[in-house]
């Protein structure tokens, strides 16, 4: 799942600065991160008329992300949309530019920060799980995943700085190092981490690619 978290309502307000505005969500990854949903919707249509910012309408997308289905949806909300001299998308970055893909004289603003695709912990908890690399590695690692989870992006075993199983970047942090050793050692796997790794082939990185 893509994890958003809202931004701060003093920089949505100085964005917007005067409205009126038309309001986005995602009824995916952002509703499941309270970010973008109906709720968060509904509390930002406030927040902004409490500040006498006029709001035109809003829509929850199907998920924001989905280009026609956007433009289906965004069909019914017309009047609403060419009244508004903003949009702010309460989604992740991918269906901020899409929205803006689809309204490309307007003034498109992102009411979110894209923190990184990761799994749900518990409600409100999430963890980063991928980085999106293009060249999945994680057979080597048991099933996780260094690339996105250890800061130094080791490959060949720990750096040395980890304090009681926790990353010497944040205590908040799991060494990911710790976790594949036990994991290796649960196995009866150790020696699996002589196997040197060879440097990733960041050709397939898929940072910069448009499609597959
Ligand atoms: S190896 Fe790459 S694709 Fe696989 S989980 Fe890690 S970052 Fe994602
Ligand atoms: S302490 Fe562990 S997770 Fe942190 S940078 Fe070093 S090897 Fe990576």
């Amino acid at each position: 799942m893509i994890i958003t978290k809202q931004k701060d309502i003093k920089d949505i307000l100085y964005s917007i600065k005067n409205g009126p505005v038309f309001l986005i969500g995602c009824s995916e990854c952002a509703t499941v991160c309270h970010t973008g949903g109906e709720e968060e919707i509904l509390s930002m249509k406030e927040k902004l008329e409490n500040e006498n910012i006029e709001v035109s309408g809003w829509v929850i997308l199907d998920p924001a992300c989905h280009f026609l289905n956007d433009k289906r949806l965004l069909k019914n909300h017309m009047d609403e949309i060419n009244r508004a001299k903003k949009i702010l998308v309460l989604a992740c970055g991918n269906g901020v530019q899409t929205v803006s893909e689809i309204f490309d004289t307007a003034e498109v603003i992102s009411g979110t920060e894209t923190l990184f695709l990761g799994e749900i912990k518990r409600l409100g908890n999430f963890e980063k799980r991928c980085s999106l690399c293009g060249e999945c590695i994680q057979d080597l690692f048991n099933g996780l995943c260094p690339i996105s989870r250890c800061p130094k992006e080791m490959l060949n075993g720990p750096c040395g700085g980890s304090i009681d199983g926790k990353c010497e970047i944040s205590s908040d942090l799991e060494c990911i190092w710790d976790i594949i050793f036990l994991r290796f050692k649960k196995k009866g796997q150790l020696y699996r981490l002589k196997e040197i790794k060879e440097p990733k082939d960041w050709s397939k990185s898929t940072v910069m690619r448009r499609t597959l």
